[in-house]
């Protein structure tokens, strides 16, 4: 094999780029995987919850995604267990949603229904049952709904074991530098630039979270998929205090399979900045104990952040306009860990038929 081509060039090694690495390798198509930094998966996709969330309340393209995403969990996760060695420690713990007041009762518990009616699970439950489930919840709560589809993985073993997975099929990978370039010829994309090499592919997928706009742009079309900082809390209670996620007061309380107490996850518009703040904690914090009063007493492990990747249409695959070898895949927003199966799917059978098992219109690249 040339080392200076592919069939594919893919730029970006989060979770998604690995997740198309992996599906492509595997359907024996010659892959070379670009990341800037030394490591794969030291962006959104470390940073993020690892919640994976049923979405189950309507038949929308999106909510559908979500849910055939959620499906692949379960053969993904034997998959690379067998293939990789590495336990990406999915489990389907369910989420109870709590809530502390009429108004907050309202709207849970109609989505309930909502998802009820049309054929999927929830339960709604008094405080008293929901603290027969979870015993370390505040009395102070007036019920909860169980979602007993929802799960959850741990994220950063999931890309290392999809990137081990592709290095396996023969995806090679090139870490350290970015791309700054493309090389056309006749207008069609013939090569990328790194580190001031060019590296030749027949097709190129972008799925450069957040850093995208800056890739696109390099190709005369403007994206914008903005960064959206989120902020996370890391508690660690002996012995564990939950079974399942718990959601509620506008934050989320995962329990991680090493015991650890994962508290997300902030919302902020504010550019390339990955600070952790004081405000950004406590508003973590002060709802986390009032949901479950036992958390004071819980170690204060760390604090991180991470940049989603935000695209007003929602997750963007496709070809990018203007050009017929240009894929994007990107724009995934909350729930890149949940999507990373069906994209790296989708993306692949594009790629290699043309044609995709789930129509991807609704979610076509549009540029500003
Ligand atoms: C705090 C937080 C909590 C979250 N919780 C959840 C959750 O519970 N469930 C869920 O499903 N999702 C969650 N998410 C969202 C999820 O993490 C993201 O949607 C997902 O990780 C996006 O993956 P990605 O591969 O597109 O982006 P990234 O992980 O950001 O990867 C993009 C990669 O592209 C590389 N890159 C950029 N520019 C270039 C270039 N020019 N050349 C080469 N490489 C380049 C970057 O270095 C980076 O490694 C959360 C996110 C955050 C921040």
């Amino acid at each position: 094999m040339n080392p200076n081509h592919a069939d594919i060039v893919i730029i970006g090694g989060g979770i998604i780029g690995c997740a198309i690495a992996y599906q492509l390798s595997k359907r024996q198509v010659d892959v070379i995987l670009i990341e800037k930094a030394a490591r794969v998966g030291t962006e959104a996709s470390w940073a993020g919850a690892g919640i994976l969330t049923s979405h189950a309340s309507t038949h929308d393209p999106y909510p559908m995604l979500c849910r055939e995403s959620l499906a692949l969990y379960p053969s993904l996760s034997e998959e690379l267990k067998s293939e990789t060695d590495i336990d990406i420690e999915f489990i389907r713990s369910g989420t109870l949603s709590v809530y502390f007041d009429e108004t907050e009762a309202a709207g849970l518990i109609g989505l309930a229904e909502r998802r009820v009616n049309r054929g999927f699970s929830a339960e709604v439950l008094t405080s008293k049952q929901a603290r027969e489930l979870e015993p370390a919840i505040s009395e102070a709560i007036a019920g909860a709904v169980l979602f007993p589809e929802d799960g959850h993985v741990r994220n950063p073993k999931m890309v290392t074991a999809l990137a081990n997975g592709a290095a396996k099929y023969g995806t090679k990978f090139v870490l350290g530098n970015p791309v700054t370039g493309f090389v056309r010829e006749n207008g069609k994309v013939v090569a990328t630039i790194v580190n001031g090499n060019m590296i030749y592919a027949d097709t190129f997928v972008i799925a450069a979270g957040c850093w995208t706009g800056n890739l696109t742009a390099l190709l005369d079309k403007q994206m914008s998929v903005l960064p959206v900082k989120g902020q996370i809390v890391l508690l660690e209670t002996i012995p564990p205090l939950f079974q399942r996620t718990i959601d509620g007061l506008g934050i989320y309380i995962v329990p991680r399979t090493d015991g650890k107490i994962l508290l997300g996850a902030t919302v902020e518009y504010v550019g390339y900045d990955k600070t952790t703040t004081v405000d950004g904690v406590k508003q973590m914090i002060d709802a986390a104990v009032l949901i479950s009063p036992e958390l004071t007493e819980s170690a204060f492990v760390q604090t991180w952040s991470g940049l989603r990747p935000y695209y007003k249409k929602g997750p963007c695959l496709g070809y990018l306009p203007g050009h017929e070898n240009v894929i994007m895949a990107t724009g995934h927003f909350k729930n890149g860990i949940l999507l990373a199966p069906i994209t790296g799917k989708l993306i692949a059978e594009l790629i290699t038929s043309g044609e995709t098992s789930i129509s991807l219109s609704p979610f076509t690249p549009v540029c500003d």
